[in-house]
């Protein structure tokens, strides 16, 4: 288990490394600690798998340092790095059996027969295919192929860190759960150094201790989901995390005051000075609909369950706020925010709102 290090990555796959246009990583500046768990979160596109890929040794960054511990292994081969990659789609060996396909790993690092017997079972029960051991792959489902895919990541323990891009996209939803509990388990159980890459929020709350959001090439925020859920840095991970995602308005600054059309907010604080874009953003959570404050249209109510998600029009502006399951919309309804609940964005980047 080893920590990894990224030092100012930045990767062009296109033809002029010097349009910035062409960065599929612009900087990235990272340090996934020993041991953590951490979800690489972003939507597709922004450079997930392509980050995966220069941690492994799949692909070489046009600049930019990788560190193991500390020692540089940018110019190391995946073999020499010692890491284990799931991918998104299955890769197994199709005239083996799944057995061998799990047992491959280990007797290439030459683990006496007793130790691989012992470690290819433990694993064939983590992703529950005892049952099929001695069946060639080929005849398998995508699926039972892509729990072989898992195995392979996770039947040795001796590496710098296991890498999972996206592993459980072809699999069915329960089995899904149940695997990704595993996962957590199994990282509780021997504590390697885990990066896992998906685009759900869920799948990425649920596994992580640490979320590392992305979005076009770059990292906007590191935190644990409750940071990211109440402190967005970026209003890209206010869209993201959370559903619906984090209402953003644009609005003109008067001191502690914000002003969107003829309406007027009253902030918690007034910032220093600002210059750009300026938007509030409050997520849905602390937007209270009642006879009190600014008025709105409303054109729809959602019911999701536990709440009904009130959709609706502020100066023109959509806005979405959350009601409990038996609460209703007043006649001429009006929204007030809640000061804990607001937050200020320049150029979609948070600033601290002084009191
Ligand atoms: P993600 O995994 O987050 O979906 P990727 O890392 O696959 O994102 O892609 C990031 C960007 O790099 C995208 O714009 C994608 O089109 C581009 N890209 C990825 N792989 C290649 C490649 N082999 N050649 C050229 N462009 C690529
Ligand atoms: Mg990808």
């Amino acid at each position: 288990m080893a920590a990894i290090g990224l030092e100012n990555i930045r990767h062009a796959y296109g033809p002029d490394p010097k349009r910035p246009a062409d960065y599929a990583l612009k900087s990235v500046h990272h340090t996934f600690e020993d041991g953590g768990a951490y979800a690489l979160l972003g939507p597709s596109g922004c450079g997930k798998t392509t980050l995966l890929n220069i941690m492994s040794g799949l692909v070489t960054p046009s600049s930019g340092r990788l560190l193991f511990d500390g020692r540089d292994v940018t110019g190391l081969s995946t073999e020499a790095r010692n890491i284990a990659q799931v991918f998104q789609f299955p890769v197994v060996y199709d005239t083996m059996t799944v057995y061998d396909n799990l047992a491959f790993p280990l007797r290439n690092r030459r683990l006496p027969e007793a130790e691989v017997d012992r470690r290819v079972r433990e694993t064939l029960a983590l992703i529950d295919l005892e049952d099929r051991a001695h069946r060639k792959a080929h005849g398998l489902t995508a699926d039972q192929k892509q729990k072989i895919s898992l195995g392979r990541g996770l039947v040795r323990n001796d590496v710098a860190a296991i890498l999972f891009d996206e592993p459980l996209t072809v699999i069915d939803p329960h089995m899904k759960w149940l695997l990704r509990s595993q996962l957590k388990l199994l990282h509780k159980r021997f504590g390697h150094t885990m990066v896992y890459v998906t685009h759900d929020q869920t799948e990425a709350l649920t596994f992580a201790d640490t979320v590392v959001v992305m979005y076009e090439g770059e990292i906007v925020q590191i935190g644990t989901p409750d940071e990211l859920f109440a402190r967005p840095k970026h209003t890209f991970v206010g869209y993201f995390i959370g559903s619906p995602g984090m209402n953003v308005l644009p609005v003109a600054l008067d001191g502690a005051r914000a002003r969107i059309g003829a309406a007027e907010i009253a902030l918690p604080g007034a910032p220093g000075p600002v210059e750009g874009r300026i938007e509030l953003g409050i997520r849905p959570e602390f937007v209270r609909v009642g006879r009190e404050g600014l008025p709105v249209a409303v054109s729809k109510v959602e019911d999701v369950g536990r709440h009904k998600v009130v959709r609706a029009t502020l100066e023109g502006r959509p806005i979405a706020a959350l009601i409990g399951e038996d609460e209703d919309v007043p006649a001429e309804p009006r929204v007030r925010f809640e000061p804990a609940g607001i937050n200020l964005y320049v150029d979609a980047w948070r600033v601290e709102l002084g009191s």
